[in-house]
This record gives C-alpha cells, structure tokens and sequence, in this order.
C-alpha cells in the first residue's frame, strides 16, 4: 500500500524526500527525510524488477520548493537576531505561504493520505534541531525565546518571553506611595524596577498584592509582589545582588526573591491575605483602659460590613463587602490613645474600620466606643500566608 501510494505521488508530482516521507509520517520511526528516502529506494527496486525508469529526486521540488536547504542560512539568521540575546532554551515557528499548505492538503485528498504532517510542522522541528545543534540551547514548551521564521524570504523575528520574580516587600519609613504619584519623589515599585530593569535590560512592571497608603508603613514579613520584566536582554541575573541593591536605599526592602513561572505570579497576586495591623487610635473625648480593652474584645471575630470607602469611592467600585476582623488587642496609652493590634481579612480598610467611615463601614470602633475614634498611624505588621 505505501508503495503503491508512493508510486502514485511521484508520478503525479515531483517531490523532495522531505515531502515524500511526510506523507507517511505517522509511521515507523526517523525522519521524514530518512522516510521518503528509504521508499525511494525501495519503489525504485521494485520499478527495476518491471523495467520501469527510476524516479530520482527533482532538482526543485513542487511543494516546497527545496526550502528544508535553507535551513543552514535560516540557522545563521536566527543566531544573528539573538546574539545580544541571553537564553537558554527556545522555540521555532514558522510561516508559510498560504498556497504550499492549500497544495499540500491537495496531494493528500488526491492520495487519501491519512498519515501526513503538515509541512511547518516538519520544518519547525528541523529548523529547531539544527539550532540546537548550532547552539547548545534547548528546546522548552516554556521557551526564553521564540523565532518566528518566514522561511522564504528569510525574515527573522524575534519574541522574547518575560522573566516574573516573586518577592516580599518592607516599606521602612512613611511617605512612601505603593506606585508613582505626583508629588512623591520615589514609590515603593520605583525603587524595586529601577534594580530589576538596570539588571536584566528589560522593561519592569510591579505588582503588589494590595497596597498600604502612603502613610502607612510595611513592616515584618513583607508584602508579596511580583515583577514582570519585558523583554529581557539578560536572565541569568543574582537575585541575591538585586536584593542588596534595593536594601540600600534605606527606605524599601526586599526579602525571599525567587524566579516563578507566569502561573505562579498570577496565582500569588490573586491570593488574599489575612493580615495584621497596628493602629494608633486617637478618641478626643477620652478613652479609659477598660473602654479599649471592651472594643477589642468586641472586635475579635466580628464580620464587619464595608462600603467602599469615601476617600476612594472614585477608584474602586461602589459596594459593600463583608470582611472579618479574627483578632483584637488593645493597649492603652493615654486619656485621649491606645493601640489596636488586628488581624483582618485581606481588603478591610482598617482607617475605616476605626472612624466608621460616616456609617459607611459597620460596625466601627466609633460604633462600639459610642465616641469618635480616628486612626492617627497605621503600620501593616505582617502579611501572613494561609
Ligand atoms: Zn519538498
């Protein structure tokens, strides 16, 4: 049968080895090209026994064109495109002209072929083992790189797949923004990218999982971010070394800097946190000890009732949430202070929580005290993993 076929294909068609084999290419094992020449080989005996002429392979062949040749001169194109490039592994696409793939599903109605490959694929995995070889990169489903080839007029193009680092960030001193504002000479993501684009040569886009207010420090464990450099120039960078960069600005620190995978970003910026606070409560009309410590018992475990808050109702979407403070401290300091320890759902907008937000946010410290309370300083303690 495959010779019959093969015998058929070959007097129809003039067709390089590349495409004889691709016809069968879903059986035994090699290459295509190692395929069409082994049943060359063969239907040529057989044609001799008949006192048939030999059908050799053409000088161009009707299908592709001779194009699997190219594949030297496609090889020193893809080094030239990436040779300011650092990677280690790599993938190969290709671009066909529309007519080779209309001819090539032609020959495979007109022979009933049910055991063919298309050509780019073939083309693609060859071109990949000759740079591979070339090189010493490998091939990856997650690749640093992908070339883009047009494989006839031998354009070159060149992705390069984004690096994601995943760490933790203290927020040292007050007045700081999370992101650039005006007004504000650095932010938190400045400081960071500033390090992670000048290493990898690359664009650098911060993310942080939630944001504290510009008055607001973060301390302990760290807040979860992750970066994302576009485009990266250089990958193999010492984490450790852009650690102590951003370390010595003395306002923004970094701690458990690792490389993660596109999934592993998302998933770390999707999580929510519980996390735990420290707030200064001032009350002008006066607090006791027992007032403070009364409220914080109150508070532990309660589910509060949160309507987007009045300060960002024109950046966030109007609604309320329900959030559960899990646990309350109180220490007093003063007639008019004391201090509240929490740990909170992540979301719960704890100025709100204190003030009560003109009854936006129920209940409140205001509420449970029955006297105004106004958060006077607030730092985020930890951000704590489930
Ligand atoms: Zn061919």
């Amino acid at each position: 049968m495959i010779l019959e076929t093969a015998e058929k294909a070959l007097e129809g068609h003039k067709l390089c080895n590349h495409c004889l084999g691709r016809l069968f290419a879903k059986l035994g094992k090699g290459t295509n090209e190692e395929r069409g020449r082994a049943i060359r080989f063969t239907l040529n005996m057989e044609r001799s026994i008949q006192e048939l002429p030999a059908i050799g392979e053409p000088d161009e062949c009707e299908l592709c064109h001779n194009v699997f040749e190219k594949i030297p001169k496609l090889v020193e194109a893809m080094k030239k495109a990436s040779e300011k490039i650092e990677f280690e592994t790599f993938l190969v696409g290709s671009r066909f002209p529309e007519d080779i793939k209309k001819r090539e599903k032609a020959i495979w109605e007109e022979l009933g072929i049910e055991t063919g490959e298309p050509i780019n694929r073939e083309f693609n995995r060859e071109l990949g083992k000759a740079f591979g070889k070339a090189t010493g990169k490998d091939t990856s489903n997650n690749p640093d790189v992908v070339f883009i080839v047009e494989p006839f007029s031998d354009r070159v193009e060149l992705q390069i797949n984004p690096v994601y680092v995943y760490g933790r960030y203290r927020k040292l001193m007050r007045g700081i923004p999370q992101t650039p504002l005006p007004g504000f000479e650095d932010s938190v993501a400045s400081v960071i990218c500033r390090a992670f684009s000048r290493a990898f040569e690359g664009k650098c886009v911060f993310k942080g999982v939630g944001r504290e207010d510009v008055d607001v420090r973060m301390l302990g464990n760290g807040r979860p971010f992750v970066v994302e450099i576009k485009k990266p120039r250089r990958r193999k960078i010492d984490l450790n070394e852009i650690a102590r960069e951003i370390n010595a600005s003395g306002k923004v620190g970094v701690l458990n800097l690792s490389f993660v995978s596109a999934r592993e970003a998302e998933e770390v910026l999707t999580k929510n946190h519980r996390k735990e606070y420290l707030a200064l409560v001032l009350v002008e009309e006066g607090v006791t000890s027992e007032d403070a410590e009364e409220v914080a018992r109150k508070l532990t475990d309660l589910e509060i009732h949160q309507r987007t808050p009045w300060r960002v109702r024109k950046a966030r979407a109007d609604k309320v949430r329900v959030k559960k403070v899990h646990e309350a401290e109180a220490r007093w300091i003063d007639e008019k202070h004391f201090e509240l320890r929490l740990v909170t759902d992540g979301g719960l907008y704890i100025k709100e929580l204190i003030s009560g937000d003109h009854g936006r946010t129920r209940p409140s410290v205001t509420d449970l005290l029955g006297k105004r309370a106004w958060c006077e300083r607030l730092d985020v303690l930890n951000i704590l993993d489930d």
